[in-house]
């Protein structure tokens, strides 16, 4: 039998072993603390240090993107020439407008064109609601509803922009199938059709924007659902490396207008489709100040458009020449707004200006009487989960039906822009108009991202969004 003084013994070892051990290693970890004090360092502004980071170097080749590749590779082709407008005829003047439709027939020159006079009114055949438009060029006719959603529907009208307009307010698929009682793949059905006829609009409308500051900010929908503990971090993290359900969202912080949203993955490939949607919706000299949060992605994105190749001066007389570098544009500014989160709670926000001067994004910046800051799109981020069921609070809309997220999003973005007056563009009526019942006198003329930014007079319903007919060509331009 063992005595009980060996195993003693065996145990004063141990404890002296782990000691031993504890003393090797306690000193490196309190060398990478910073709570050790070493020596006294002179004080820094610490702003500053983090404003300031080291110039960047440029990049051995022009980041590829995918779109930018597939745009190369089939090119759209453009628009052909504008024939000459249909002078009118002697007769009774024209009582309805056709200057917002044009000719859909493949093979008629004035296909496309708007308000060449080229169309007459004939009446609503067999007493239907629709009116049909008769092209004098080519003799063919087309109803007005042509190329739009409703078009071939036996539905009604009144249905289906309600059935739009409860998906645009924020009622998930499903609860909009019940509330209207038709099948959700009915539901969701009319929704693709939609969003493919608003990204249309969207593309018409939208385009040649100058803004003077883009800011871009990516959401998740999982993370709020930590956030109201309905799900565990654990489980949330793990669903979304399954799915990619990052929502990333362009806006222009001062007209308060969407620029792009897409869905997807947070990397760079998807960094670059929403910059280069962004790119695609301003004027080709505009280069805006943007700022984001601190993706490393969103920067090797932005050098993509922003980008031009710059030979390096050489450092030694002999030896070959230094290869050119990808550097960003001299007009390029660009600030991240840097947030640590620590246990879910933000512990420091700190800004770094990535290119351009500190004085020029604040003198950008200025003129709004605004600093460094992603606020906006993250206000816009929370009408957005208000509006877009699929990326709410609610996990199970999210996990089970992802069919749609991007159509919902398409959605919201001619929703937003074009039919939601916002309380902070408003502006004052030069007098104020009495109200038919006893209220107070109206004083505010409500107003839309797209009226304050000038591309429209009023504010659009959802019914004529819808009833837009997009031509397949821009306007020229001057007409
Ligand atoms: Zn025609």
């Amino acid at each position: 039998m063992i005595p009980h003084l060996f195993y003693y013994q065996l145990v004063i070892l141990g404890l002296l072993w782990l000691c031993v051990m504890l003393h090797l290693t306690w000193p490196s970890r309190a060398a990478m603390s910073p709570q050790k004090p070493v020596e006294p360092e002179p004080i820094k502004p610490k702003r500053k240090h983090s404003i300031e980071s080291k110039p960047f170097e440029g990049l051995p080749q022009k980041p590829p993107c995918a779109l930018c590749a597939h745009e190369a590779a089939h090119p759209t082709p453009s628009s052909p020439v504008r024939p000459a407008p249909i002078p009118p005829t002697n007769g009774r003047p024209r009582e309805v407008e056709t200057s917002r439709h044009f000719c859909p027939h493949p093979h008629c020159d004035y296909r496309g064109w708007l308000g060449l006079g080229n169309l007459r009114a004939n009446g609503h055949p067999n007493g239907g609601p629709w009116r049909q438009f008769h092209c004098t060029a080519c003799k063919g006719s087309f109803p007005e509803h042509h190329g739009t959603l409703f078009h071939g529907k036996r539905v009604s009208v009144d249905r289906i922009v309600h059935v739009i307009g409860c998906l645009a307010e924020g009622l998930g698929i499903r609860g909009t199938a019940r509330v209207f009682e038709v099948a959700p793949n009915t539901v969701l059905q009319w929704l693709v059709e939609a969003a493919e006829q608003l990204q249309a609009f969207s593309r018409y409308v939208l385009h040649d924007v100058r803004v003077r500051q883009g800011q871009l900010d990516e959401l998740c929908a999982l993370l709020s659902a930590v956030k109201a503990r309905e799900v565990s971090a654990a489980e949330a993290i793990e669903r979304l490396e399954r799915s990619p359900q990052w929502v990333w969202v362009a806006m222009d912080p001062e007209r308060k207008r969407l620029l792009a949203i897409d869905v997807g993955n947070r990397t760079l490939a998807m960094a670059q489709r929403v910059v280069h949607q962004v790119v695609q919706v301003l004027a080709p000299d505009c280069v805006p100040l943007l700022l984001t949060d601190g993706v490393r992605e969103s920067l090797t994105a932005l050098l993509t458009p922003y980008g031009h190749w710059l030979q390096p001066p050489r450092r030694q007389a002999t030896g070959p020449a230094p290869k050119p570098r990808w550097l960003p544009l001299p007009q390029l500014r660009y600030a991240q707004v840097v947030k640590t989160v620590r246990r879910r709670r933000l512990v420091r926000v700190s800004h770094r200006v990535v290119f351009g001067t500190l004085e020029a994004v604040e003198q950008v910046l200025a003129a709004c009487g605004w600093h460094i800051n992603t606020a906006f799109v993250e206000r816009l981020n929370l009408n957005l989960r208000q509006h877009v069921a699929a990326i709410g609070r609610r996990v199970t809309t999210l996990c089970k039906h992802e069919a749609g997220i991007r159509q919902q999003l398409a959605l919201y973005q001619v929703y937003y822009n074009f039919c939601l007056p916002l309380a902070c563009l408003r502006q004052p009526l030069p007098q104020p108009v009495l109200t038919n019942g006893t209220g107070s006198a109206k004083q505010w003329r409500p107003c839309t991202p797209a009226m304050a930014a000038g591309l429209t007079d009023r504010v659009w319903t959802l019914r004529e969004v819808l009833l837009f007919r997009v031509p397949p060509w821009p306007p020229p331009a001057g007409v």
